[in-house]
């Protein structure tokens, strides 16, 4: 389903070259739960980015459902990106002014679908959020905010879903019920690619890839996953 090979990033900075992901090369199959960790600066977010195409490498190949991305159009990808990945971030990025369904509501919007708004309902209806949709972000926890946001990245019902620490703003427990909401996706067939700092959080993947100055450095399938 997602299949990168040699793929780099290098970011010019003044007269310094950063490599921040260095012929990286991988797939990810269709249903896998896996989580990338590292340190600071290993590349992560760099590779959540590109994966998200959110961002263009400077060399390397990525295919996505057999479509060689760096081929598509501006347009074409906008389309690509909006159909079949959800993106979830660390500080929720949702519209400060607007309610939870009017966030969950917008990437509709953008592909102009119709009954937006009874799907919107319905995708925070699968984050427990049903109650919450004219709350606006202010109004909600951090752990509400972040369910907005998962309702967000789901409502196209997306086959991928990427997360870049998504419970890196949160306390523990809520961050153990984030993971809860992943893990139902994942059963449910959506693919899960997650970045993480803490241990309990990859424990909820089937597999963890860790990353170090911008490469994979082991990438290994865990034995046991709680249920
Ligand atoms: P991580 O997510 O693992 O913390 P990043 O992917 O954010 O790592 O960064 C990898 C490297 O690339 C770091 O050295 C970082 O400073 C550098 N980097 C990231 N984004 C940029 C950018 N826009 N311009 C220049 N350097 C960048």
């Amino acid at each position: 389903m997602i299949e990168v090979e040699n793929l780099s990033k290098l970011y010019r900075l003044g007269q310094e070259d950063v490599h921040a992901l260095r012929e990286v090369s991988f797939r990810l199959d269709a249903g896998e739960f896996a989580a990338i960790m590292g340190p600071s600066g290993s590349g992560k977010s760099t590779l959540m980015n590109l994966l998200g195409c959110l961002d263009q490498p400077s060399s390397g190949t990525y295919r996505l459902d057999n479509i060689d991305i760096q081929d598509l159009s501006a347009n074409r990808l906008a389309e690509v990106r909006n159909r079949r990945i959800g993106f979830v971030f660390q500080n929720f990025n949702l519209l400060p002014r607007a309610s939870a369904l009017e966030n969950v509501e917008l990437p509709l919007l953008y592909g102009r679908v119709s009954g937006s708004q009874g799907r919107a309902r319905e995708a925070l209806d699968r984050v427990g959020l049903k109650d919450r949709s004219r709350h606006k972000p202010t109004e909600l926890s951090g752990g509400e905010r972040q369910r907005v946001a998962i309702a967000r990245a789901i409502v196209n019902n997306p086959a991928i879903l990427l997360a870049d620490e998504p419970t890196g703003n949160l306390d523990s427990a809520t961050g153990q019920e984030i993971m809860e909401i992943f893990r139902g996706l994942n059963a449910q067939g959506v693919l899960v690619l997650l970045v993480t700092h803490e241990a309990e959080i990859a424990e909820y993947a089937r597999r963890v890839i860790s990353m170090r100055d911008g490469r994979i450095e082991s990438d290994y399938l865990r034995e046991a996953v709680p249920c």
